[in-house]
């Protein structure tokens, strides 16, 4: 049952690796990769080269780690297993830190941090910030180191796990006592030992007590320290973990030296610089020379006590030159990674102005279908206006032909009519044989000329004109000679009026002649010559007996201080009898 060998193996391999037991691990996890290979299953074959490359790392073999670890890496991204990248980032950074390359170790783990993030795989964050943390302690940046140490405490408090808390608490116990807080680094020890002892980590209940021993060292607690250290020493040499042993025999060795026990200081010194000087640990180193330079001094041993301060000279630099070369890293790397966010950036802000760019060419081609659709539009209503005004200027040039014709036409009308109704005045007022005003019109105007003479204190004279012995002439020559002697007369009398004056038909052969403005005397000079004119006028017409002739009484207003119509023409009708009675072709003015 292969997917049920390679469960037990891959549980027994994270097993002996929590024991610390480096060999189980490494024959488990080659094993693991054996049936992996052969049953073509991928994700088991990743998780064994991680395993082989974790025991590389613990065993100092760093390439051999590093290789074992981008095989991981490979295999993992070929099955798109996002979780599973993030764990070998993780281990690669690690191992990327103990070779010394803290821009790449720093990189690997933000990358694997913000994977972690991205898939919510907040579990395991923890250690994420913890590995950042540590190597920020490397690169001595004190600030970022802690804040990345509380966040690792803060997610592992979240999730309760309690081997990643001990974890964490541990690296930050480690962390306080390089700071110098002894107080809180020994806390957070005893806590992570407290979870690490119960969960049976063997390795980190070692690393602990070395811990709890420098703290404990620090506050003057030796004897305490004492305990831890030595506790901490059998772990490290039952599980060959030189780290352990090493760094347990460098503080007892720095107690016993307290302590002024020379021999078993110089005994315990030397093994931890055999022992550290093998994994590389090269603080831990320095100090340990230190401590065995102060005895070669305080015992007289001048040549060793020089040996010593040259390599701890030779060591320091080294460090030196190690830290410095960190720092440079860790600035170059904080430079890249600014770089590259500076590059993100400009690039999302590129996308953004692309995008913007088409944005605003959709919009103006939109835009331009827009204005195209519209003028057509446009156009369709504009040539179907103009159409229609076309058709209605038509319609309308021929309801003006038609009007003006109408116009003309009614004109026409209107003239005929003002004509005929002038006419038609003229008739009706006018007495058709003599064309002189006919009675009615007549009255009208001298009634009106004698209200206006009255109301003015104007003169006023009227003349009335009778035909003589007419009864006779139409006997003598028929009544169309009788119309032809009144129409002839008559001509002759408008033909000899003065302007304002007018002249009427009173009835039968009886004329009136109405002279405003004029008194008695005037009136009687322009009577006289009508009287000659129509004597003189008449002679020659027909073949009468006797001339034609007219009598005219003659009525002034102020003469006869008439105050009304019937008055004046009273006085001119006495004045006409009078003429009558003095023979007759006369004028006779009245006189009262
Ligand atoms: P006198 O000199 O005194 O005025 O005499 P007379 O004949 O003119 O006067 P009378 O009043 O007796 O006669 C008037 C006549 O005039 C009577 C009438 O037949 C005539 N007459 C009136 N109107 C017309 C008319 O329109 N045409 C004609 N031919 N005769 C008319
Ligand atoms: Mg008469
Ligand atoms: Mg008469």
């Amino acid at each position: 049952n292969t997917p049920r060998l390679i469960e037990a193996l891959d549980r027994g391999v994270a097993l002996a690796l929590a024991r610390g037991d480096y060999d189980s691990a490494s024959t488990g996890a080659g094993e693991l990769l054996k049936h992996a290979r052969e049953a073509g299953l991928v994700r088991a074959q990743a998780a064994a080269e991680g395993y082989l490359g974790i025991v590389a790392r613990r065993r100092g073999e760093l390439e051999e780690a590093r290789a074992h670890q981008e095989t991981a890496l490979a295999l993992r991204r070929s099955q798109n297993d996002r979780s599973g990248e993030a764990q070998v980032l993780m281990n690669l950074g690690t191992v990327h830190r103990d070779l010394g390359d803290f821009a790449r170790a720093l990189e690997l783990q933000i990358d694997a941090l913000e994977l972690r993030r991205s898939l919510g795989d907040s579990e395991k964050l923890d250690l994420s910030y913890r590995n950042i943390a540590l190597l920020y302690r490397e690169i001595e940046d004190t600030e970022q180191a802690r804040r990345n140490f509380e966040a690792a405490l803060d997610a592992s408090r979240r999730h309760f796990d309690p081997q990643s808390m001990a974890g964490a608490l541990g690296s930050y116990a480690s962390f306080s006592n390089d700071l110098g807080d002894a107080a809180k680094a020994l806390t957070m020890a005893r806590q992570a030992r407290a979870i690490d002892a119960s969960i049976g980590n063997r390795p980190y209940v070692g690393l602990e007590d070395l811990e709890i021993g420098r703290a404990l060292i620090r506050l003057d607690r030796d004897d305490q320290a004492t305990v831890a250290l030595e506790e901490a020493l059998a772990i490290g040499r039952e599980l060959k973990h030189r780290e352990i042993t090493g760094g347990a025999l460098l503080h007892l060795g720095t107690i016993a030296l307290r302590a002024g026990d020379e021999a078993l200081a110089t005994k315990r010194l030397d093994e931890a610089i055999s022992l550290l000087a093998e994994a590389g640990l090269k603080p831990a180193l320095s100090e340990a020379f230190g401590a065995r330079e102060k005895i070669a001094v305080a015992s007289g041993q001048l040549a060793a006590a020089i040996e010593f301060a040259h390599r701890r000279a030779a060591l320091r630099e080294e460090m030196l030159g190690t830290r410095s070369g960190r720092q440079l890293a860790a600035l170059k790397s904080r430079y890249e990674r600014a770089d590259a966010d500076q590059r993100i950036r400009l690039l999302s802000l590129n996308n953004e102005v692309q995008s913007l760019r088409l944005t605003q060419q959709a919009l103006l081609r939109n835009v331009g279908i827009g204005v195209a659709a519209a003028l057509g539009v446009l156009l369709v209503l504009l040539a179907r206006r103009y159409r229609t005004t076309q058709r209605l200027n038509r319609a309308l040039q021929q309801k003006n032909a038609e009007i003006s014709a109408h116009e003309a036409r009614l004109e026409a009308a209107n003239a005929q009519l003002s004509t005929q109704a002038a006419e038609l005045y003229q008739a009706a007022i006018t007495d058709p044989l003599t064309g002189a005003y006919n009675r009615g019109h007549l009255l009208r105007q001298l009634d009106e000329h004698l209200r206006q003479a009255l109301d003015a204190g104007r003169d006023l004279s009227v003349l009335l004109i009778d035909f003589d012995h007419f009864k006779t002439i139409n006997d003598e020559h028929g009544h169309l000679f009788g119309d032809r002697v009144l129409a002839n007369g008559i001509q002759i009398v408008r033909q000899w009026l003065e302007p304002g004056d007018l002249v009427g038909r009173y009835g039968g052969e009886e004329f009136i002649v109405v002279m405003p403005g004029r008194s008695a005397g005037d009136a009687a000079t322009l009577a006289e010559r009508l009287r000659a004119k129509v004597a003189q006028g008449l002679a020659s017409i027909g073949e009468s007996r006797r001339s034609p002739t007219i009598s005219i009484g003659l009525a002034g207003l102020r003469d006869c201080d008439a105050a009304s119509l019937e008055e004046l023409l009273g006085a001119a009708d006495v004045a006409v009898y009078r003429a009558k009675a003095e023979g007759r072709n006369r004028v006779v003015p009245y006189a009262a």
